[in-house]
């Protein structure tokens, strides 16, 4: 048996050109574009990447994308008065502060610049307020990721109601959201994480196991019952030889990609699991440009919100 693919460019490529018809009629009405800033602080290479693909992806869309662009050295203070002055900024609607942060800044300064965002415009789903509505079910904007593995589903029409999910990862941004949005639609829900016992065994019970750990093809055949559905959240370089060819056998495209470039992107999931799986989130190409879908969503709802308010 050989998994169903599940495109994510393709469905984030009909979801973006939903949102270009809601950000041109936004456009229309209220008289300017929806607007999202985006804060990145220092030079972190794939910060900038991942930075310069949402900017991009906004303009696309019909929406109006600002960078403010700090230097690694900026103290706590200067980014959260950015993040104030930001927030009564009315051509922004809604406001990304890029993560992670220098280290310098210290463990909790991403928290105390999260908290910092109002709410309104708070398109990443990191705020305490956004969270705790998440939890009781009623949240306008949801952290991006979560969103997108949920669109990811229904799009593929797969089942989620009655169904056994595990999630494989308890961050705030991806395990914790995800359990929460797969338990409002009725799935029964087990968290595993780096204490879990036996997680093989319990993966392995899985309708839809969803891998969000950040260990490059962890996720290996025993982890997944026979047509399970697997999400491949992961994004992880690889850049060691034996890594990447444990991974990927002589005569895969992406070993061949891996000995041009000396590295390659690797998901959570390792690529043998298309071999039982009923469906699978390939990488490149699956959950992460549905992330960036549904910021460009999270953004124009916050626009509308605001307008209507
Ligand atoms: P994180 O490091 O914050 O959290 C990882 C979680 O995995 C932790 O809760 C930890 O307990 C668990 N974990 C780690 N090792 C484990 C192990 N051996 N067994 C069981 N659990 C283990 O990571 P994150 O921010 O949630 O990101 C996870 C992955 O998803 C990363 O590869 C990241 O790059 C990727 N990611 C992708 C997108 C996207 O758009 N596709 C978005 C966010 C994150």
């Amino acid at each position: 048996m050989s998994a169903r693919i599940l495109d994510g460019a393709a469905l984030a490529g009909q979801i973006r050109s939903e949102l270009s018809s809601r950000a041109a009629d936004f456009t229309r009405k209220a008289g300017r574009q929806p607007g999202l800033s985006i804060v990145l602080v220092g030079d972190k290479p794939d910060s900038q990447i991942y930075v310069n693909s949402k900017l991009k992806s906004a303009g696309d869309e019909g929406m109006r994308a600002t960078l403010s662009h700090l230097p690694a050295s900026a103290s706590l203070d200067e980014i959260l008065s950015l993040v104030h002055r930001l927030n009564r900024d009315p051509a922004s609607d809604g406001i990304l502060v890029q993560a992670p942060l220098p280290d310098s800044l210290g463990p909790v300064a991403m928290q105390q610049v999260f908290d910092a965002i109002d709410p309104s415009k708070d398109v990443d789903g990191v705020t305490p307020a956004n969270v705790g509505r998440l939890v009781q079910n009623r949240a306008a904007l949801i952290a991006c990721t979560p969103a997108g593995i949920v669109e990811l589903l229904k799009r593929s029409s797969i089942d989620i109601a009655g169904k056994h999910a595990v999630v494989i990862g308890r961050s705030d941004i991806v395990g914790k959201p995800i359990s929460m949005l797969l338990l409002h639609r009725h799935a029964t829900v087990t968290i595993c994480h780096s204490r879990t016992q036996e997680l093989s065994k319990v993966a392995a019970t899985a309708d839809i196991l969803v891998a969000a750990l950040g260990r490059p093809g962890f996720v290996r055949r025993p982890f997944v019952k026979a047509g399970a559905t697997v999400i491949d959240v992961g994004i992880n370089l690889v850049t060691d030889a034996a890594v990447a060819y444990d991974i990927f056998h002589e005569g895969h495209p992406r070993r061949g990609l891996f000995d041009r470039k000396g590295s390659v992107l690797v998901g959570d999931v390792h690529p043998e699991v298309a071999d039982v799986a009923g469906a699978l989130t390939p990488v490149p190409g699956g959950v992460g440009p549905l992330t960036i879908a549904m910021l460009m969503a999270n953004t124009i709802t916050a626009a509308e919100h605001r307008v209507g308010r």
